[in-house]
């Protein structure tokens, strides 16, 4: 993908949370090519630390942070590290979260006469659960509180964070996943409004179904034809087709840069071929 030369985010700081992941390191690559400063942040230094060490070679300014983004020292402790070699927040990109098996049903819809090992909406755990929102949810509440205070009257400031399609209708079998990416748009509007007197906009997007390394083998069989599951889900696009990481690329510079969307504010931006939109028939 060409990033356009008319986003230029030199000398601005872009922190990005999950950014060891399949998406957020992507996509921290993608940005780092607008000569932004970039802090990748994720429980799993590793990963990050490979991106980060991927974009310096390519010329870019990229840092990694082992961090938590459920612990509120942890995070703090990285946003000091930050200002010391890069200065404070102007951009906060929430891109941790996650499913958790514990959260997820076996079946579509529960049945009579089930096999006795079935794991229905009953046999959900509470520790799933949890961890699901948590992640989720507080984990991108507790970045926010910290972040957001250095970009408090900063000119560009913004914030963007990751819901999903299950925001809008849930998918069936997830419904923690579900429930906490629909908060997660509800908490986007609450932070638009909330921090729209002091200078910082706050918008989502909603990728729709990826192809990613991480689900390859779950939407295609090995001669290469699609999945009955990935079928269902490329029969309600209505563009009938899979996206690709880079096509989340546009969708988070346009809402980043406040030359093309400086009265954006509050809004979740479905990136999903029109799955969204369809209702099947
Ligand atoms: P991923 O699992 O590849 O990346 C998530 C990253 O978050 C991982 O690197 C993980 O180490 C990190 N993480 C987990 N717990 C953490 C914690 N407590 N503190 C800090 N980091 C933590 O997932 P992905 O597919 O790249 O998804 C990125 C975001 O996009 C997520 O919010 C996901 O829910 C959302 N999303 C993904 C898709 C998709 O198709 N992949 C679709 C819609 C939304």
């Amino acid at each position: 993908m060409q990033i356009s030369s008319n986003h230029n985010f030199e000398n601005k700081v872009i922190v990005i949370t999950g950014a060891g992941g399949v998406l957020c390191g992507f996509l921290a690559k993608e940005l780092a090519k607008t000569k932004a400063k970039i802090a990748l942040l994720d429980i799993n230094f590793e990963q990050a630390n490979t991106f980060a060490q991927q974009i310096v070679e390519q010329g870019g300014v990229a840092k990694a942070y082992q961090t938590n983004v459920l612990e509120l020292d942890s995070i703090r402790a990285s946003n000091e590290q930050i200002k010391q070699d890069f200065g404070s927040c102007d951009i906060l990109i929430n891109g941790a979260g996650g499913n958790s098996p514990k959260a997820t049903t076996d079946n579509e819809f529960h049945q009579f006469d089930l096999p006795e090992n079935t794991k229905t909406f009953f046999d959900l755990e509470t520790s799933g659960v949890e961890f699901v929102f948590n992640l989720n949810y507080l984990g991108t509440l507790l970045p926010t509180q910290v972040f957001a205070k250095e970009m408090l009257g900063k000119q560009g400031a913004c914030i963007i964070n990751i819901s999903s399609m299950n925001a809008f209708t849930p998918l069936t079998k997830i419904p923690a996943y579900s429930g906490a990416k629909a908060a997660i748009s509800n908490f986007t509007q609450w932070l638009a409004v909330h921090f729209s007197k002091v200078g910082i906009r706050c918008n989502a997007i909603a990728p729709g179904f990826l192809v990613s390394n991480q689900n390859r083998a779950l939407l295609f069989n090995q001669d290469g034809t699609p999945t009955a599951r990935a079928n269902k889900i490329l029969t309600n696009t209505p563009m009938a087709r899979f996206g690709e990481a880079e096509e989340l690329v546009g969708g988070i510079l346009f809402l980043m840069d406040d030359r093309y969307s400086s009265f954006v504010n509050g809004v979740v931006l479905p990136i999903d071929g029109g799955f969204s939109a369809y209702s099947g028939v």
